[in-house]
This record gives structure tokens, C-alpha cells and sequence, in this order.
């Protein structure tokens, strides 16, 4: 799962085909590199 580092929503995509590095998020707007990344390892 990727979180927004703005507004900590999980509805955040792939911001551009091509561009898999950035993240645009569908709540606040965001866009840029930095995502959080949770791995839901037991
Ligand atoms: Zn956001």
C-alpha cells in the first residue's frame, strides 16, 4: 500500500504513464516522489 505524505489517504496513483516514480494523490492534490510505503507483513 502507498500513502500520501500530505493528507495520509491511500488514494494516491501512478501520476503519469511513464512517470511510475511520481504519485499524484486523488484526495489533496499531491504530486511528487515521495510516497509512504507500508508493508503489511505479519
Ligand atoms: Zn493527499
Amino acid at each position: 500500500m502507498k500513502y500520501c505524505p500530505k493528507c495520509k489517504s491511500a488514494d494516491i496513483h501512478p501520476y503519469l504513464p511513464g512517470f511510475f516514480n511520481m504519485y499524484e494523490c486523488k484526495k489533496c492534490g499531491y504530486i511528487g516522489l515521495l510516497v509512504i510505503e507500508k508493508l503489511n507483513k505479519k
